[in-house]
C-alpha cells in the first residue's frame, strides 16, 4: 500500500528511488509504538536526525539534521553520532522531515480547550507554533489581554505561541497600547468588519491601520459587512426562519465581497498590509487576487473547512454544529480555494481552532443571533491538507510546507528563526509518514472537544514525531514535554 500511495507522490526525480527504497523500512521503524531509543524524556544536549527526506517551500534533499541548543547547527549527508553517547538519534528513513507547522489563528484558550489541551492537539498535527487570538474581557485593555495571556503561557504552553492582539471595540487607550505591544515585538493586530464598531470609529480604525503598517505588523481583518448581515438577518428572523437551516443565507457572499474591497481600499489609501482572516468565497478571493496583481500588500487565509465542507450540511440533521462565520460555502467555492492554495493566492491556513463542544452548538433554542460559531480544527488540519492536496495531486510537497509554515513565519514576523530548515534556524520539526492511513475519530484526537467536523474521514500521511526547539515533544501518540515548556514569542516586522 505504501508504494500504491508513493508512486505519484511528488517527489523529485534526484530522490525519488532512494526515498522509496527508505520508505519501505519505515512501517518497521515507525509502525510500533514508541521505542525507548527515541522517546528519552530527558531533555538532550543534542539530537540527530538521520536519513529522513528534508522539504523546504524552496526545495526537497536527502540528508541528516543535527540540533544543539534548541538550534539546528548542522546539515549534510552521513551526519555521526557524537562519541560521548550524550545525543539522542532519530531514525527518520522513509520519514519526511518538515518545519515545524505554523498555525496563525486559534482561538486557545477557548471552549473546551486552555493552552495544555490546545498544545497537545496542535503538537500531534505537526505543529510547533500558533497564534492566540487575544481579546480584551469586559474591563481590560488590550495590554492587560496580552498580560493575562503570557502568565497562562508560562504556565500551560507546550508549543511556541505568537499573541495576536484583538480589538472588539474601540477604546481611546487602544492605539497607545498597541504600539507598545508592536514596539515590544507583538507585531500583528485583529479588528473585525463584523461588529457595529467598526462602522461607528472608520476614522480611528483607518489610522490605527495605518500605525500598525508603520510599526512594522500586519492587520489581521475579519471580513463581513455588519449592515448587510444585520440587515439579512432581522429579515430572516422577520419571517420566522431563526434556525441554524437559514445561517448560509444570512451572511451571503456579497457581505464579505463588500468588506473584502473595503480591506483592500484600507490597505490601498494606507500603505499598511492586511491579512484577510478565513477567506471563504471565490468572489472575495477574486478581490484579493485582483490587488495582488497591482502590487497591494494583501495576504489571504483560509480555513480547512472552505476546504473539505460545504454550504449543503445546514440542510442536514445537525447543522448548528456547522456554524462559523462566514458560513461554509459552495463546492464551486471550495474549488476556487483549492486553486488559490495551488496558484499561490492563498498564503496560509488558519485553524481558527475553537473547541465548542456539540451540546453548545446544538441546544434547540440557538437562533441566528445567538448560534455559537466555531470548530475543533487544530490536529487534522495539516494532514487533511496533505492528503487532499498533496496526496490528490494538487499541491507540491514545496508548496505544503509554504503554505503550512514559510508563508506564515515571513507575515508573522517570525522569518527565518520558523518557517524554514537551515543553519541557525531554530530546530522546530515535524517528522510525517506519508503513507500512513488513518480515519479521523474526535475521541482519538488530543483536544477535549468532543466532536469532529471530519469524523469517519480516512486522511493519509500524519505526523509522527514532532520537535520543538530541538526537543521531542510528541512521538506517535504520547506527549512528552513540560507544561510552561512553550514560550511566548516576540517577532519582526512583517514580511511580504
Ligand atoms: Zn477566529
Amino acid at each position: 500500500m505504501p508504494n500504491e500511495i508513493l508512486r505519484k507522490y511528488p517527489l523529485e526525480p534526484l530522490v525519488r528511488r532512494e526515498f522509496l527504497k527508505r520508505a519501505s523500512l519505515a512501517t518497521l521503524l515507525w509502525g510500533a509504538s514508541p521505542r525507548a531509543a527515541f522517546a528519552q524524556a530527558a531533555a538532550p544536549g543534542s539530537l540527530l536526525i538521520q536519513g529522513g527526506l528534508i522539504v523546504t517551500s524552496e526545495r526537497q534533499f536527502l540528508a541528516d539534521i543535527r540540533a544543539r541548543v534548541g538550534k539546528i547547527e548542522q546539515i549534510g549527508p552521513n551526519l555521526r553520532p557524537l562519541p560521548s553517547g550524550e545525543e539522542q538519534v532519530v531514525d527518520a528513513r522513509g520519514m519526511l522531515v518538515l518545519p515545524g507547522g505554523i498555525d496563525p489563528h486559534t482561538h486557545l484558550p477557548g471552549g473546551a480547550d486552555d493552552l495544555a489541551s490546545g498544545s497537545e492537539t496542535a503538537r500531534a498535527g505537526g505543529i510547533t507554533t500558533i497564534g492566540a487570538m487575544t481579546f480584551p474581557r469586559r474591563g481590560e485593555t488590550v495590554a492587560d489581554a496580552v498580560s493575562r495571556i503570557s502568565s497562562l503561557i508560562a504556565q500551560q504552553a507546550m508549543v511556541d505561541i505568537m499573541v495576536q492582539p484583538g480589538l472588539i471595540e474601540f477604546a481611546d487607550s487602544a492605539p497607545r497600547h498597541l504600539a507598545d505591544l508592536f514596539a515590544a515585538g507583538h507585531t500583528s493586530m485583529k479588528v473585525l468588519m463584523m461588529f457595529p464598531g467598526f462602522d461607528q470609529r472608520g476614522m480611528d480604525y483607518l489610522n490605527l491601520i495605518r500605525s500598525a503598517g508603520e510599526a512594522g505588523a500586519i492587520t489581521l481583518i475579519h471580513c463581513e459587512d455588519h449592515p448587510i448581515v444585520t440587515d439579512t438577518t432581522d429579515a430572516l428572523m422577520a419571517a420566522g426562519r431563526t434556525s441554524a437551516r437559514y445561517w448560509a443565507e444570512s451572511r451571503p457572499v456579497l457581505a464579505e465581497v463588500v468588506s473584502v474591497q473595503r480591506a483592500i481600499a484600507l490597505c490601498e489609501h494606507t500603505g499598511a498590509p492586511i491579512y484577510v482572516v478565513h477567506l471563504s468565497s471565490a468572489r472575495a478571493l477574486d478581490a484579493c487576487r485582483e490587488a495582488r496583481a497591482r502590487g497591494l500588500p494583501v495576504y489571504v487565509e483560509t480555513r480547512p473547512t472552505y476546504l473539505h465542507l460545504t454550504e449543503d450540511l445546514y440542510a442536514g440533521a445537525d447543522p448548528g454544529l456547522y456554524i462559523a462565520s462566514p458560513p461554509l460555502r459552495t463546492a464551486q467555492d471550495v474549488e476556487a480555494m483549492w486553486r488559490g492554495l495551488t496558484d499561490g493566492d492563498i498564503d496560509t491556513l488558519g485553524s481558527d481552532h475553537s473547541a465548542l463542544m456539540r451540546d453548545e452548538k446544538t441546544k434547540p433554542d440557538l437562533t441566528l443571533k445567538t448560534l455559537r460559531p466555531g470548530f475543533s480544527n487544530l490536529e487534522v488540519m495539516f494532514p487533511m491538507l496533505h492528503s487532499e492536496g498533496v496526496v490528490g495531486g494538487r499541491i507540491s510537497l514545496e508548496r505544503f510546507v509554504a503554505l503550512t509554515s514559510t508563508r506564515p513565519a515571513r507575515l508573522f514576523g517570525l522569518f527565518p528563526t520558523k518557517g524554514t530548515i537551515a543553519v541557525g534556524s531554530d530546530a522546530d520539526l515535524a517528522l510525517w509518514n506519508p503513507t500512513q492511513r488513518r480515519r479521523v475519530r474526535a475521541a482519538d484526537l488530543h483536544s477535549r472537544c468532543d466532536w469532529s467536523p471530519y469524523e469517519g474521514r480516512e486522511v493519509t500521511g500524519w505526523p509522527q514525531m514532532t520537535i520543538r526547539r530541538g526537543e521531542i515533544v510528541y512521538d506517535r501518540g504520547q506527549i512528552t514535554a513540560q507544561a510552561g515548556s512553550g514560550l511566548l514569542l516576540t517577532r519582526g516586522r512583517t514580511q511580504g
